[in-house]
């Protein structure tokens, strides 16, 4: 069975106030989930206007991440107070907690995305991480959410960070998926696959001109924002779990087990974590290909203002045995790196990451 994408879909300016009779069909009581203090003027809105239509409406935060300890402390809320759906309005770790819990209650889950940083508002899969923020797995789930409300008024709102994130995060879709499944014999993962490269493309045309105006006027802001929060959502649908991640989702599950004083976006991880993978690609599989996109993919990324090194994130991999516990964990045996099609060991992360880190420091 494979869930392709939401059930309906609001998107464009104004999208949730359009969605508001059909969610007034599905729910008389649902709880909100939300986590940052900066999108809480948006979830009030939310609020507001759902008690307008006579709905009976909670609303909870995570404390911490998708974690489980928040998981379980929202079930026992929903449970204690009969709510009959989940409505998660935030970014991604906010909708990835809420499509787990609405999908173990067994309630419909509405994910109303408040950036452009992910797109977990459409996928079928919740990563869980500890309450650090600690990547430990990611969960398949039986279906994508109900409703999907991508609202540009909320989106826009956003800070821009969000948007070079999520731009970082979709770019990782051609380079993990071409390398991984690139022999799959299966026409529907072909074609998802191709899906990501037009997206690769659109990104690479538009996404700087989207990041430096991003107002609903600006058509490469609007066909980018869509771009990372539906069509990166949509080839993860129709690929399914044949369309893989790979390398780069590897080492930003690595790069999350170091605990930082500051916290960076999943898709400023992914970023780095997709560079690496291009070097590992040159270095192990003597793919020349990789450095020219290496190359490609330095310039948009420095005009978005992403990170370009693990030392840009916060963390010497040389010193308190970082570059170790990195290793480890992107070789761990579950580990999306060996869905490369070559022979990966730890002495491979060390050496690539020592180079990587050492020609970053030299800039
Ligand atoms: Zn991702």
């Amino acid at each position: 069975m494979q869930s392709i994408s939401p059930e309906t879909i609001f998107r464009g300016n104004n999208a949730w106030e359009k969605s508001l009779p059909q969610i007034i069909k599905l729910t008389k009581y649902p709880l909100i989930l939300g986590r940052s203090i900066h999108t809480n003027s948006l979830r009030n809105k939310i609020i507001f206007d759902l008690k307008n239509h006579k709905l009976d409406v909670n609303s909870a935060n995570l404390q911490f991440d998708c974690c489980f300890e928040d998981i379980s402390r929202i079930k026992d809320i929903i449970l204690k107070n009969n709510h009959d759906s989940v409505i998660a309005a935030g970014g991604g770790k906010v909708l990835d907690s809420g499509k787990y819990i609405a999908d173990f209650l067994n309630i419909p889950c509405i994910t109303v995305p408040l950036s452009a940083s992910t797109c977990a508002g459409w996928t079928a899969l919740s990563n869980i991480y500890t309450k650090n923020g600690q990547f430990i797995k990611d969960i398949a789930l039986r279906s994508c959410p109900k409703i999907l409300v991508y609202d540009h008024k909320f989106i826009q709102t956003a800070p821009p960070r969000t948007l070079a994130s999520g731009i970082a995060d979709a770019l990782a879709k051609w380079y993990e998926s071409s390398i991984t499944s690139s022999k799959v014999n299966d026409g529907l993962v072909q074609q998802a696959i191709q899906i990501s490269r037009v997206l690769r493309d659109q990104l690479l045309i538009d996404g700087e001109k989207a990041f430096t105006s991003q107002f609903e006027k600006n058509p490469s802001w609007r066909n980018i924002i869509e771009a990372c929060g539906l069509t990166a959502g949509l080839i993860g649908g129709i690929g399914g779990e044949k369309c893989r991640t790979a390398a780069a989702h590897a080492f930003h599950n690595a790069i999350t087990q170091i605990i930082t004083p500051n916290k960076f976006l999943h898709g400023e991880i992914v970023g780095v974590g997709l560079l690496l993978q291009l070097r590992l690609e040159e270095m192990k599989n003597n793919n020349k290909l990789a450095e020219q996109s290496i190359k490609q993919l330095l310039v948009l990324m420095k005009e978005l203002n992403l990170p370009t090194s693990i030392a840009q994130l916060g963390i010497n991999v040389f010193e308190n045995n970082n570059l170790e516990r990195i290793a480890d964990f992107t070789c761990r045996e579950e580990s999306e790196i060996h869905f490369l099609p070559f022979k990966i060991q730890k002495q491979d992360i060390v050496e690539v990451i020592e180079i990587f880190e050492q020609q970053k420091i030299k800039i």
